[in-house]
């Protein structure tokens, strides 16, 4: 099994200085690259392939000299992300997704490079990069299996990072609990489970809403290139990051709670993800995805099926009687002519169990 363990690393201003040189000139080789095959395309219709531009690394090594001293594999894989961009691109041409083209990155928007098996070593709590220098690790957890590939990265506030990617890592899975359960997810509650559990919806975003905005217009009011603007968008970008750290320890939280008990987890199919980034910040400040996103990869770890039934009414449905009771998203309890009157995610979210239960249970036969 693979799996990515990310640690923050710390080093001195030399070496700082020289991750951002490395950073600088993957950046202009992945411009270059792009521009390349953006004028081979118009002027002579050509398509130029990343093995074509990875065998010129050689000459881009002889013509400017101070790419040398960074790593084969790590210019390679500059043009194979370029690669990979393009090939999404077309892949969602063909599929009629809203598709935007691969773009220049411009400063402090080429924020990672990658290593392979050369060019790195570990010593005890120290990683060492040949040509940059050393950084000490915080070491939060232990790296497990071997590691394939590590990738150097900064976060917007200019925190260093390193990821390893690792395979051969042995399985662990949680013993079997012969329970399952329907999870539905909403703006008011966060989730609610099919035994009437609700989990509140902490909004993070809205908590630091105050802080944000004056930094954001401290930011503004800096003048562009200074030092005090670069120390202000630090500033933005720390708070930034406190909400994404919080809201992801909340849902790993969640998650965790959730693969203790249930051998399998049946939740809701949503189709089109993007269709929710248009909705108001209270929806975002919710954000399923990364949540269920956190909850499969871990139910692969635990050995915990994640089952998505497809939303068909669940809202809607009479989980008791069966009947059709159309509501809109204001009326927040279900009540039915059968007699049922209950919350109206725990509806659904009995809803959701039920579709769940058909589609998981039937004969393995039938689903072949
Ligand atoms: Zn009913």
């Amino acid at each position: 099994m693979k799996k990515t363990f990310k640690y923050r690393i710390y080093t001195n201003i030399g070496t700082t200085q020289k991750v951002e040189k490395w950073l600088s000139l993957c950046r202009q080789l992945y411009n270059n690259s792009l521009e390349e095959k953006i004028i081979a395309y118009k002027e002579r219709k050509e398509s130029i392939f990343a093995y074509q531009q990875m065998k010129r690394l050689p000459y881009l090594k002889k013509a400017f000299p101070e790419y040398k001293q960074v790593g084969s594999q790590v210019l390679q894989d500059v043009i194979q992300r370029l690669d990979k961009a393009y090939q999404s691109f077309f892949r969602r041409v063909k599929t009629g997704e809203k598709a935007g083209f691969p773009r220049f990155k411009g400063v402090n928007r080429y924020n990672s490079f990658t290593l392979k098996q050369t060019g790195w070593r570990l010593e005890g709590k120290y990683l060492i990069i040949k040509n940059i220098g050393k950084f000490k690790i915080k070491l939060s957890r232990p790296i497990e299996g071997t590691i394939k590939i590590i990738t150097i990265s900064k976060s917007s506030s200019d925190k260093l990072f390193v990821s390893f990617s690792c395979e051969g890592i042995s399985d662990n899975p949680l013993p079997k609990t012969n329970k399952s359960i329907g999870v539905d997810v909403g703006c008011e509650s966060f989730l609610t489970d099919s035994n009437g559990n609700k989990i509140d919806n902490p909004r993070f975003y809205k908590r630091s809403e105050t802080i944000l905005k004056r930094r954001q217009q401290s930011l503004s009011q800096k003048v562009k290139g200074s030092n005090r603007r670069n120390k202000a968008r630090i500033l933005v970008a720390k708070a930034h990051e406190k909400v994404f750290n919080q809201r992801r320890d909340f849902h790993f939280k969640i998650a965790n709670q959730l693969l203790q008990v249930y051998d399998v987890i049946f939740i809701e199919k949503m189709k089109a993800w993007n269709s929710f980034r248009p909705l108001n910040r209270s929806m975002r400040d919710v954000a399923w995805f990364q949540f269920f996103s956190i909850l499969k990869v871990k139910a692969v770890y635990a050995g915990r099926e994640i089952v998505e039934v497809p939303a068909k009414m669940t809202s809607q449905i009479c989980s008791s009687c069966g009947n059709n009771v159309p509501k809109d998203l204001s009326v927040r309890v279900h009540n039915c002519s059968c007699g049922l009157s209950i919350d109206r995610d725990f509806n659904s979210a009995l809803n959701i169990l039920r579709a769940g239960q058909a589609l998981w249970y039937q004969p393995r036969i039938s689903r072949l």
